[in-house]
């Protein structure tokens, strides 16, 4: 069994039924529905697709929907034909609504032209081409070209020295939650979040709206990182958005960001997802590069609990190949006795990260944290084959995922909401029972659920880990080791 999960980007290249079961037997355990894209028809007709193969297939599959955000891009161009932009040459860019060539584009942040400065520069297509600002006479700006290159329609323009006066939910992501909620999402990714406040609004709406739905917040901005401790707290997961992040903050520091973030929420007992370009090259190749491959393995070894697949998967022409290299390149990490050992363990040893533990308000609690490395060392000292986890939020199943035992973790419960989210959590399995009334009755159901999916056999042991009493939601507090 693999331990950490991959989520992919849906798109035109996995618009279809069987590609989706594909993807499904080649290693998808989340969907992501990128909002940025497509119209709501588009995607209801895709969250049908997955939900129905899912449903054939038996599988619980979480589908995240992705938030657009206060994200800035440039208009259509004629034809819809990309431009090519030259070095030193000058382009126009306007708020005006016009259709773009090679000698003015425009841009969808009406403010822009009154914000600019000479000298500022204009980031186009994540960070591949470069302008800089000459002069703003309002609405056009008069730009440089500094680093020329394929401008396509609809591409993203960072502003890295202008301070965005955008909300950070647009009445399209507000509308888009809505929307979201209606067709029953697991989770909602928020984009460019900038502050605690942007994830708690989202949740504040959840609530009101009775979605049980949860909150990843990508990590893009410079603001984000300022505060991120605090978005730590607030948030059921984050994202490492690298994409924009890199063209936002400084390229060279985005390895370091990536491990801080990770480690961050290891302790904070949250799962993370890596993003963007993990195997980039694969949207046109067949085999990733030797640097791709081992972009993954690093992610995985940093202890990331999910790694995303974007391009590749949503307009690729190679989707179902990405994710079965993703699934190698996890497992082979994965099977390295280095991986349990390091860096969960060796990490909370580490002085300057207890010191960092204090900081956070651990979004475990006590009880559970301590139940998730007693369930750790039981694995280790005993020869012990899984893990049953009886879960009514999915709290359980994520404490024990956080302690990164080396069995499987199933995680039992009678809520369908719950058995799809946990698709995100490390090493966790889930498995939809009806709800059980008392130990007889829940060793029992373990026996015959796990004997019945071929999952362990008569003889082995299993650490059976509960809230109790078992028909409410209450915090792990017990445990049994138990041979079946
Ligand atoms: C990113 O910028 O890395 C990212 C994941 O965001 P998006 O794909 O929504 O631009």
């Amino acid at each position: 069994m693999r331990g950490t999960k991959i989520i992919c980007t849906m798109g035109p290249a996995t618009y279809d039924e069987s590609i989706i079961k594909s993807l499904i037997n080649a290693g998808m355990d989340v969907a992501r529905l990128n909002l940025s894209h497509g119209t709501h028809d588009y995607h209801k007709e895709m969250y049908r697709k997955i939900r129905s193969v899912c449903k054939e297939l038996g599988k619980d599959i979480a589908i995240l929907f992705d938030l657009q955000g206060p994200k800035i891009r440039t208009g259509l161009l004629e034809n819809h034909k990309p431009i090519e932009l030259i070095r030193g040459e000058h382009i126009t860019v306007t708020s005006e609504q016009v259709i773009g060539n090679n000698k003015i584009i425009s841009t969808d942040y009406s403010l822009l032209p009154e914000e600019v400065k000479p000298g500022n520069r204009i980031l186009l297509a994540d960070g591949t081409l470069e302008l800089k600002v000459i002069k703003a006479h309002p609405p056009k700006i008069e730009c440089e070209i500094v680093r020329g290159g394929i401008l396509g329609e609809r591409k993203g323009m960072n502003l890295p020295e202008i301070p965005i006066k955008l909300p950070s939910l647009t009445e399209k992501d507000w509308d888009d939650l809505d929307f979201g909620i209606s067709l029953g999402a697991d989770y909602f990714a928020l984009s460019f979040v900038r502050t605690p406040e942007d994830v708690i609004q989202v949740k504040k709406r959840l609530q009101d709206k009775n979605s049980t739905a949860k909150v990843v917040a990508k990590i893009e901005r410079p603001e984000a990182l300022q505060c991120i401790d605090r978005i730590i707290e607030v948030s059921d997961a984050l994202l490492i958005a690298r994409g924009d992040l890199a063209v936002e903050t400084i390229l060279e520091e985005i390895p370091l960001v990536q491990k801080r973030i990770i480690r961050k929420c290891n302790i904070a007992g949250i799962p993370v997802i890596t993003a963007t370009q993990m195997l980039e090259s694969m949207t046109e190749h067949p085999i990733p590069t030797r640097a791709e491959m081992s972009d993954v393995a690093n992610a995985v070894l940093d202890g990331t609990d999910a790694v995303m697949l974007s391009a590749e998967t949503a307009t690729g022409k190679n989707p179902i190949s990405a994710v079965e290299v993703m699934d190698k390149i996890i497992r082979c990490i994965e099977k390295d006795q280095s991986y349990f050992e390091c860096p969960f363990d060796e990490m909370c040893k580490s002085t300057s990260l207890k010191q960092d533990n204090k900081k956070f308000h651990s979004k475990i609690e006590d009880t559970a944290i301590a139940s998730g490395k007693a369930v750790k060392q039981l694995v280790m000292t005993l020869s012990t084959k899984a893990i049953a986890c009886f879960t009514y939020s999915g709290y359980s199943a994520m404490a024990i995922s956080n302690s990164r035992p080396k069995v499987p973790i199933y995680a039992l419960t009678p809520n369908e909401n719950v058995a799809r989210q946990c698709s995100l959590f490390w090493g966790v399995q889930a498995i939809k029972l009806p709800e059980v009334q008392s130990i007889e009755d829940m060793l029992l159901t373990v026996e015959k659920t796990l004997i019945t999916k071929k999952l362990v056999k008569r003889g082995d042991m299993v650490i059976i880990v509960a809230g109790y009493p078992l028909s409410v939601a209450c915090p792990t507090n017990l445990i049994k080791v138990h041979v079946i």
